[in-house]
């Protein structure tokens, strides 16, 4: 099935989620798509509890409490939201609109595109000894879709985050054996967690080994374990049905450099006055560009957002008279935004 649609956003970051705000300012509907299962980009992802300072008129704001507030005023424009789909391919036909599609299956056909990128779609952190690659998916994984598939097995688990932790107390009763492996003795889990952990440790059910793994165990095509060496430079080999890795997210440029668009130092380059790229019709804005001066800043972001709508609108209704109109009078506006009086 294909979703026909004035805009496609790649990205539902800060910036991504404004700029629906300001494409449904003038009228225009658009669709977020991130690979992330959450919108709000390094905000939510990153650093969700910590405060931001810079926002204007919010002398104080939350990360995760930005991203509230940006769903919330985007709400009147019902924007479709597909979270967990990385965007594979955008391509511009000749009648000059776009087909877009993702990892997981979905097409648009899309009048005009946004890439709200930001540094790039978050990818897993993977477990780096020779050989892994081969068997990510099939035992070595970095994230659980189904626990029962672990029930049973013989476990090793890597990372010292909440992830690691969690996982760790959930298998501790389910599977044959358990270790846990983080390369340093401090956590960055809740305490509470590592207090547990520890006591598992204590009562004999599961190893907890401070170290990095260095090489897989082979069985023929199988993985039969792992070496691990400790803080004192011991090697310890570790029997593994399954390894789990849980070191966190990093930001990887992907598929959007592939698009045929001009890139300067990993950077989208766009102009200033509608954050178009070298290709007419697709613009960007956020983290993921670059111009003169540029300031990987929020703010920036935003402001990029107001002047690529318009830039947008022209693109999309080049015979449409452009003007500027205040939110606090324009009645058109009022309707968009669903709030009552337009005086
Ligand atoms: C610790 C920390 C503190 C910060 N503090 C501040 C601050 O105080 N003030 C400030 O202004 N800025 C701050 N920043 C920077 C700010 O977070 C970024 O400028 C902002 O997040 C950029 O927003 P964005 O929407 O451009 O990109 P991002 O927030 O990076 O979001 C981009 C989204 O695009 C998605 N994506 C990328 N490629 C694809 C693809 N191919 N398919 C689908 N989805 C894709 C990603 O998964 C991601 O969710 C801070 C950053 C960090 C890390």
């Amino acid at each position: 099935m294909s979703i026909h649609t004035e805009v496609v956003i790649v990205g539902a970051g800060p910036c991504g989620l404004f700029q629906v705000f300001e494409l449904g300012l003038l009228g225009i509907k658009a669709h977020l798509l991130d690979s992330l299962a959450i919108p709000g980009g390094q905000c939510a992802e990153l650093y969700p509890e910590k405060p931001i300072y810079d926002i204007p008129a919010l002398p104080v704001c939350g990360a995760q409490e930005l991203v509230d507030r940006l769903l919330e005023q985007i709400k009147p424009f019902g924007a479709g939201m597909h979270l967990g789909q990385e965007v594979t391919e955008v391509v511009k036909r000749s009648d000059g609109r776009f087909d877009v599609r993702t990892a997981g299956g979905l097409h648009f056909d899309a009048g005009a595109i946004v890439i709200a990128g930001g540094v790039g779609s978050f990818q897993p952190r993977r477990l780096g000894v020779d050989g892994a690659e081969g068997f990510e998916g099939k035992q070595i994984f970095y994230r659980v879709k189904s626990a029962a598939e672990f029930h049973g097995k013989q476990l090793v688990i890597f990372g010292g985050g909440d992830s690691a932790l969690d996982w760790t107390l959930a298998f501790a009763d389910k599977v044959k054996s358990l270790a846990l492996v983080h390369r340093r003795a401090e956590f960055r889990a809740a305490p509470a967690s590592v207090a547990k952990m520890q006591e598992l440790v204590a009562a004999g059910r599961m190893r907890f080994i401070e170290g990095t793994a260095q090489s897989l165990m082979l069985d023929g095509m199988h993985v039969s374990g792992v070496r691990v060496k400790d803080a004192a430079g011991v090697m310890h080999e570790l029997p593994a049905d399954n390894l789990l890795a849980f070191f966190g997210l990093a930001p990887k440029l992907g598929p959007i450099a592939e698009w045929g668009l001009e890139l300067e130092k990993k950077a989208l380059k766009v102009d200033t006055e509608k954050f178009q790229t070298s290709v007419p019709g697709i613009f960007a804005v956020g983290d993921i560009n670059t111009y003169p001066g540029k300031k990987k800043l929020i703010l920036s972001g935003f402001h990029e957002a107001a002047l690529a709508a318009f830039g947008i609108q022209a693109y999309l209704y080049p015979q449409k008279r452009q003007f500027l109109q205040y939110t606090t009078t324009s009645p058109v506006m009022h309707q968009r935004l669903g709030v009552g009086e337009s005086g």
